[in-house]
């Protein structure tokens, strides 16, 4: 049982989400890993226990995890870019995460889910918070048409993070049960898009997306590449003449993610349809071969058995 210090709290871990950043720090390293490391980052859960001078009234609360701690007086954090900061400390990366019965976060990480938004939709806010830093990246305009790569988790919330906002999107999924499941298309379309985004890491789909980026274009670099593959031509006359933009986009910012949870607890976005397995944290390779297989979709680890149990009777009501 970890003890929160000063200005920490302990949280009973609710629900953890798996994604395919957790295979990758798993099976390769990150750059962010520091190890031995209890991985996950994407955590909701309840107060147990306050550190020295944090406020009390926190106990027994229902919370979302924003996964960062920045300076909030750098440069990157001034700007309204805590994911930036120069000293960025990400639970799952430098200090353990939510694949545990319980964790020790600061209190500056809490953001208090609302009653009536029940835990396994709450705990989308953290991939839902990096798709509102993508977006907010991608500067969207109302008539803006928009290509996204991918209609795994993360492409399949960019894009109804997108059509919230009024943009038209189109989605390309190679495998054919995603596809159908989210309307996409097997192939780019001819079309010229005013924001691509390869929610896939895949170098063959960044030169697509550049291929398809109308002129004043903007192309979000939303999935990392691997070292080797990461260094790529780019035709810069095409982003001199087209006046493109290409950016990038790493991880979320605090602010994200309390509009995250404010647009999951007013049903904005929509993610129960999303969840495709329910595991113990005990089927962790199970749940990890499932994102590696890409055999579902998001995948939802219960570290307390008797969460994991009421879960499951909530999710057949649902079903009925
Ligand atoms: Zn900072």
């Amino acid at each position: 049982m970890p003890k929160p210090g000063g200005g920490e709290v302990l949280v009973e871990v609710g629900v953890a989400g798996l994604c395919r950043t957790d295979l990758k720090l798993i099976e390769q390293g990150h750059r962010d890993l520091i190890l031995p490391r209890v991985p996950g980052e994407e955590v909701v859960g309840y107060v147990r226990a306050v550190g020295k001078g944090v406020d009390e009234s926190w106990i027994k609360k229902r919370v979302y995890l924003y996964p960062g701690t920045s300076c909030g007086h750098c440069r990157s954090c001034r700007h309204g870019a805590g994911n930036l900061c120069v000293s960025m400390r990400i639970m799952g990366f430098h200090r353990d995460g939510g694949f545990a019965d319980y964790v020790v976060a600061p209190e500056s990480c809490l953001i208090a889910v609302p009653e009536r938004l029940d835990f396994d939709a709450a705990v989308f806010a953290e991939p839902l918070s990096c798709c509102l830093n993508a977006i907010e990246r991608a500067d969207p305009q109302s008539g803006d048409r928009a290509l996204l790569f991918g209609a795994g988790p993360a492409g399949t919330l960019l894009a109804r993070v997108l059509s919230f906002l009024g943009v038209d999107v189109t989605i390309v999924e190679p495998d054919e049960r995603r596809r159908v499941r989210a309307g996409a298309l097997a192939e780019a379309p001819s079309a010229m898009f005013d924001i691509v985004i390869p929610a896939v890491g895949d170098e063959s789909v960044l030169d697509q997306s550049l291929e398809r980026l109308a002129p004043r274009g903007r192309l979000v670099v939303f999935s990392g590449l691997s070292p080797n593959a990461a260094v790529r031509p780019i035709d810069v006359n095409r982003l001199h003449y087209l006046e493109q933009t290409v950016v990038g986009a790493y991880g979320c910012s605090y602010r994200h993610g309390v509009t995250a949870i404010k647009w999951l607890a007013a049903g904005s976005i929509k993610v129960d349809d999303m969840i495709s397995h329910r595991l113990p944290l005990t089927q962790l390779d199970t749940a990890l071969d499932i994102v590696r297989t890409r055999t579902g979709m998001k995948v939802l680890l219960y570290p307390s058995g008797y969460m994991f149990n009421s879960t499951v009777s909530t999710t057949q009501d649902k079903d009925s």
